[in-house]
């Protein structure tokens, strides 16, 4: 037994902090409250800290990274991860290379395992053992990817009814629903009556539905009103992931888009939100490119790149869509090896050392990284952020892809920058508040049962914490640091991190097959 004794009781539900001990009987929590300690008990002295539960990321892309024992998550306080995220999870039967550049840039280089369904997912992080638990959404796009790979046009036929195969034999395997990655091929070619249909399957077996919106630029409103449309045609729940006005042009399309959420609410529509606590975000660059050039894989688009007509189609509608500068585009990851000593360069540097124009450099890149670039894009404003952060709906998720190079720092820093800066710095949100948005409030949305509260019969899920100290001193130009002020995690009542270190033997995580 483990008491963590005289700490800040903040149990996830939102109500106010109490002084308390939380008590943890092997994988559960056994009481909450004061509790005298007995001989028997390992007592952990909290007396100044907070104890809180453990921080449940529901969009952690770690498909691979939890196989794989990585540490970035659990350091920052993370006990619990959702996989598959934006269309994309590493089964059903999906192969992992030549197809979309974002297939190769999650999972390509990795190795060449496959997975034929969520079972067999599930086995290999129950076998393999991970440092978090894992619950995994099955992915639009590999869905579609392992049937009629980079297609074009809306499922029809037999293709339809394999795919509704699939997701129907994951979702009974305990995937917790489906996500769609609309501004990527090959979810993209969804229309609204393929993934309506498809809704409703997940909705029949309880699970939830999370898109990656159509478009968080030009087209943002119209992008929600489909994912809203979906909820109400289907009944399942919707997930909003990772809630954003993409550039200056766009910023003021962020009021309206809540007004739409709150309103689908009141009309009975299952309706939940997420974000990152940064302004920037990160994704491969081919994100910046029109759809069509994609069509067919990542070879016709090469292609396509090189071949003067479409290249020329491809710079003008490119540079069109664009909401902010290629000044704001910094690269953080280059597949070429001879050009690593351009990340951390904006795209317009590379363009003025070229003397070319922005775009230009930017496709010239594509072609000479093979399209294996990562980017960081600024392009929120902290107006919006504040107002995203403080909706009543919002979880809050990393969105952090491990790449090489210099990945995004919401990678290693997230949950320590919201409580850090955001909370405590800035005083956006009580901190009562703060915690049941990265842990009852996730945990509910999500169907985790029996995790996200300090409660008695509980998964013991429970983090540490400094209110004081958390915090990361990782930015965009060094990311990679551990963060401050996290004490000690606890994953089902065993030690993942303690006094600050690392437990190595620490997997304790479980599948969560909901
Ligand atoms: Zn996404």
């Amino acid at each position: 037994m483990i008491l963590f004794q005289n700490g800040t009781v903040i149990d996830g539900s939102g109500e106010p902090a109490q002084q308390a001990s939380v008590l943890v009987r092997d994988q559960q929590i056994d009481s909450v409250g004061h509790i005298a300690a007995t001989p028997e008990m390992e007592v952990i002295d909290c007396s100044g800290f907070v104890i809180a539960p453990g921080f449940i990321d529901v969009h952690s892309h770690a498909d691979l990274e939890v196989l794989e024992h990585r540490t970035e998550k659990v350091m920052q306080g993370v006990t619990t991860e959702v996989v598959g995220n934006c269309g994309f999870s590493v089964f059903p039967k999906v192969p992992l290379t030549g197809l979309a550049p974002v297939f190769d840039i999650l999972f390509a280089r990795r190795d060449s395992r496959e997975w034929e369904d969520a079972g067999s997912y599930f086995e290999d992080v129950e076998g393999t053992k991970t440092r978090t638990n894992v619950a995994a959404l099955t992915g639009h796009s590999s869905l579609r990817a392992g049937v009629t790979g980079m297609k074009a046009g809306s499922l029809a036929g037999d293709d339809l009814r394999e795919v509704e195969k699939r997701l129907t034999a994951c979702l009974e395997q305990g995937s917790i629903g489906m996500s769609t990655g609309l501004n990527e091929v090959p979810s993209s070619y969804g229309d609204f009556e393929e993934l309506v249909g498809l809704c409703r399957i997940v909705h029949q077996h309880g699970g939830l539905y999370t898109s990656h919106l159509r478009d968080y630029k030009f087209r943002f409103v119209e992008a929600v009103q489909e994912a809203l449309d979906l909820g109400r045609g289907s009944g399942v729940p919707v997930q909003l992931s990772h809630l954003q006005a993409v550039g200056r042009k766009n910023w003021d399309k962020m009021d309206p888009v809540l007004e739409m959420i709150d309103q689908a609410v009141a009309e009975g529509v299952d309706v939940g939100i997420d974000a990152y606590p940064y302004v920037a975000g990160s994704c491969n660059m081919t994100q910046l490119l029109p759809l069509w050039c994609m069509e067919g894989g990542k070879e016709e688009l090469m292609s396509r790149l090189r071949e003067p007509e479409s290249r020329r189609q491809i710079a003008a509608e490119t540079d069109g869509y664009m909401s902010n500068g290629w000044e704001d585009i910094m690269l953080a990851n280059l597949a070429n090896s001879d050009q690593q000593d351009l990340v951390g360069n904006r795209v317009q540097d590379v363009a003025d050392e070229r003397g070319c124009a922005g775009v230009e450099a930017a496709l010239d890149l594509l072609i000479e990284n093979e399209c294996g670039i990562m980017i960081i894009s600024f392009n929120q404003s902290d107006e919006n952020l504040r107002k995203v952060l403080t909706h009543p709906l919002t979880s809050i998720i990393t969105d952090g892809l491990m790449t090489e190079g210099k990945p995004h720092p919401r990678t290693f820093g997230t949950y320590p920058t919201f409580l850090g800066e955001y909370v405590r710095d800035k005083g956006w949100m009580s901190l009562e508040a703060a915690v049941r948005k990265v842990s009852a409030l996730p945990a509910a949305r999500f169907g985790l049962e029996g995790r996200g509260l300090l409660q008695p019969g509980n998964c013991a899920d429970v983090i540490v914490f400094s209110a004081d100290e958390i915090g990361t001193r990782g930015d965009y130009n060094e990311p990679n640091h551990a963060p401050d002020g996290i004490e000690h995690v606890l994953i089902n009542g065993a030690w993942a991190l303690r006094e600050r270190r690392l437990d190595s033997q620490g997997l304790s995580g479980q599948p969560l097959r909901v």
